[in-house]
């Protein structure tokens, strides 16, 4: 390994063996011992007399060592930046949540408190907060209203490798906040920098020649090992894995299974938990636990609590259990190599997210994962040859997703010309021009000798934690005397699924939900869902009948307060068609007509923006209709690309809302 000249190395010392962590079973460490206990702990000395001196730096060191949970609590500790609040950003929700419940737990006070977080739609913090976790978009949004973030004294970008398009973006906005205010001669910004592994060149040379803090830590070796031959079902390979370990390796060390979405993970914990129960006697008994972005906090957490003595813990988890959270005691990781992502290509214009495999550095994380504690097994679910044929790192998202939201963003917060703006990695200049004509086309942008301008509409879109299209249609929802229904359609498409598909229950499935299916598409059907819902009062009995994800049903509530409320500042009207689900389907042909499609003779689809075929999924329910013109939320890619979440729309529509594009683009003609 090459370090940069003028590191500073921290070697973290391994305390005694079984001393380190809480121990399987019912002893547990207090918690303040455990903090002790963290190697990270002998350098905090160090470390804070480092950090102290430095308004740039960079910090790595092995997922585990305390970065995340650790260094926040020191810098405070020691009375840094105490003018104001320490940033901690996450690329993902569900980091920022549990780590803010760990450190406020850490301190012994309520979360909210001292400690707190903000994501999209929930902020638990107060003016007490001093150290708040956040995802990299929540920080991002603040700098709409704060472009120096004059809140803060000290941001973190943690995990900073992950390269979403937030924190690409967010990279940019806080080194230009930092420029701006030391010209001004404000309280300085510190910006600290931190990952398990990244490319320190690139960090260190963007962040001001930042110095890097290595903390050494020791990985116990791990075995390696691949399937002879390329796997065509990675899931059943992972069950049959899952297993094979179960009854081979008599002692209960947990395993940890890398999958890559909520509906995979869900199927297989079920899945699991049946052949479980079903095993010979001299099998011990093993424990199910999913972890994915969408998970309820409560049970995220579940995953932290060892398994009770003798019983082996199985997480099913996505690429969240990489590096964002740590989860003691796994010993052995089978590794699908695949990851559910975002592509996207300029030339036609679509972002679809993909099931696609891994980088050779996620998988190397992954395998990291079993050699925490003690010696540790990594099952590769593919052959030798596939992984070396892996790319080395993953690209980052700026550079293979639609960038419309995000120019949005960027032009809200002033900053014109996006093409010239910091990027760490600039997006292609063909996304660019993509995104700026998607703005375009939905009158959130205009041209204006050469430049290309925020229109107020744009401002107003802007004003939304949400995809442009999304902002836009909820713009234009008075005009059809929806916004009521369209705010809630909106807000049941912001949460994961409020559906509830178990399997082996299809039937029962089919016939609840029969009465709520809606010939006029899904986005109908789930919002007769969600006025059901609504009717018994968020009854659970109600949703359990109704196979209804009861959870998430009351997250769209929440959402949708929340977008009432930015509705009732920007002073749109609010009000319900009632039965008129028509105004409803015309509203969201007119936000989402980008998004359009058209019955071919042969029964197949073409998207209109992009000349693309696309399929029905088979979860619509207009699978079997398939009527001329739909509009749809996304692309799913598997063996085909699937519309997912359609509504039977009229081509008169779309030709209303958007008539030059449509007569220009797809000679579209009236009935
Ligand atoms: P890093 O950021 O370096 O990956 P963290 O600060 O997230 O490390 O974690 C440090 C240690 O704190 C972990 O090794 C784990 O033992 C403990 N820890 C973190 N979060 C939790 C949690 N929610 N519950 C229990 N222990 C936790
Ligand atoms: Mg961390």
């Amino acid at each position: 390994k090459k370090f940069k000249p003028g590191s500073v190395f921290f070697r973290l010392e391994k305390n005694k063996p079984g001393m380190l962590l809480p121990r399987k079973g019912n002893v547990t460490t207090p918690i303040d011992v455990q903090r002790k206990q963290l190697p990270i702990y002998q350098a905090r000395t160090r470390i804070v007399n480092e950090l102290r001196q430095l308004h740039n730096a960079i910090v790595i060191g092995e997922t585990g060592s305390g970065k995340t949970t650790q260094i926040p609590q020191y810098l405070f500790e020691a009375g840094i930046g105490r003018q104001g609040l320490i940033a901690i950003t996450q690329p993902r929700r569900v980091a920022a949540i549990s780590l803010a419940a760990r450190v406020s737990e850490e301190k012994r006070t309520q979360l909210g408190k001292l400690v707190g977080y903000t994501v999209r739609f929930e902020d638990v913090t107060s003016p007490e907060t001093k150290l708040k976790f956040m995802t990299d978009g929540m920080l991002l949004r603040e700098a709409i209203g704060d472009p120096m973030l004059l809140r803060y004294t000290v941001v973190v970008l943690d995990e900073a490798h992950e390269r979403t398009v937030h924190t690409d973006v967010l990279f940019g906005v806080v080194k230009s906040a930092q420029r701006r205010r030391r010209e001004l001669n404000k309280i300085p910004l510190r910006v600290i920098v931190m990952s398990a592994t990244m490319d320190v060149d690139l960090f260190s040379e963007y962040f001001n020649k930042s110095p890097v803090l290595y903390l050494e830590g020791r990985q116990h070796p791990i075995q390696i090992y691949y399937t002879k031959q390329p796997q065509s079902d990675y899931v059943q390979a992972a069950l049959v894995s899952v297993f094979q370990i179960h009854q081979e390796a008599p002692q209960s060390h947990d395993i940890l299974v890398f999958m890559t979405g909520q509906e995979e993970i869900e199927a297989l914990a079920r899945t699991c938990r049946d052949i479980a129960k079903h095993l010979p006697d001299s099998c011990g008994p093993m424990v199910v636990i999913p972890l994915y972005a969408s998970l309820p906090p409560a049970q995220q957490l579940r995953v932290f609590q060892p398994a009770p003595k003798g019983c082996r813990k199985v997480i099913l988890a996505t690429n969240i259990a990489e590096t964002s959270v740590t989860i003691s005691g796994i010993k052995y990781v089978i590794d699908t190599g695949m990851v559910k992502a975002k592509r996207f290509n300029p030339d036609s214009g679509l972002e679809v997210l993909a099931v696609q495999r891994v980088s050779k550095a996620q998988a190397w994380q992954r395998a990291g994962r079993a050699g925490r504690e003690d010696a540790g097994f990594c099952y590769r679910l593919y052959t030798e040859q596939e992984f070396d044929n892996l790319i080395p790192t993953t690209v980052p998202e700026i550079q293979r997703c639609n960038l419309a939201g995000v120019m949005l963003q960027l032009m809200a917060l002033g900053i014109p010309d996006v093409m010239n703006f910091d990027f760490m990695s600039k997006p292609s200049p063909e996304a660019v021009r993509s995104a700026v004509e998607h703005l375009e086309l939905l009158g959130a942008v205009e041209r204006k000798d050469g430049q290309v301008l925020l229109t107020a509409l744009g401002k107003r879109m802007a004003s939304f934690p949400l995809e442009p299209r999304y902002a836009k249609t909820i713009l234009l929802s008075p005009d059809f005397s929806c916004s009521e229904e369209i705010l809630s359609i909106v807000s049941l498409l912001s949460v994961d699924t409020v559906l509830f598909n178990p399997l082996g229950r299809r039937d029962e499935i089919l016939a609840a939900r029969k009465k709520f299916t809606s010939s006029e598409g899904d986005h109908m059907t789930l919002l007769n869902i969600y006025r059901a819902f609504k009717k018994v009062g968020g009854n659970k009995e109600w949703c359990r009948e109704n196979f209804v994800n009861s959870r998430n049903m009351g997250l769209v509530k929440d959402v949708q307060a929340q977008l009432r409320e930015i509705c009732l500042k920007l002073n749109l009207k609010l009000e319900s068609c009632g039965a008129d689900t028509g105004s409803v389907r015309r509203c969201l042909a007119h936000g989402m007509f980008i998004n359009a499609a058209e019955l071919q003779p042969d029964g197949s689809y073409l998207a209109l923006d992009t000349h693309q075929a696309v399929a029905i999924h088979p979860s619509s329910v207009l699978f079997q209709a398939k009527p001329a013109y739909v509009v749809f939320n996304e692309l799913l890619h598997t063996s085909r690309c699937y519309m997912r979440d359609l509504c039977l729309v009229d081509a008169d529509w779309l030709l209303d809302a958007a008539p030059e594009y449509f007569g220009r683009k797809l000679h579209l003609t009236r009935s």
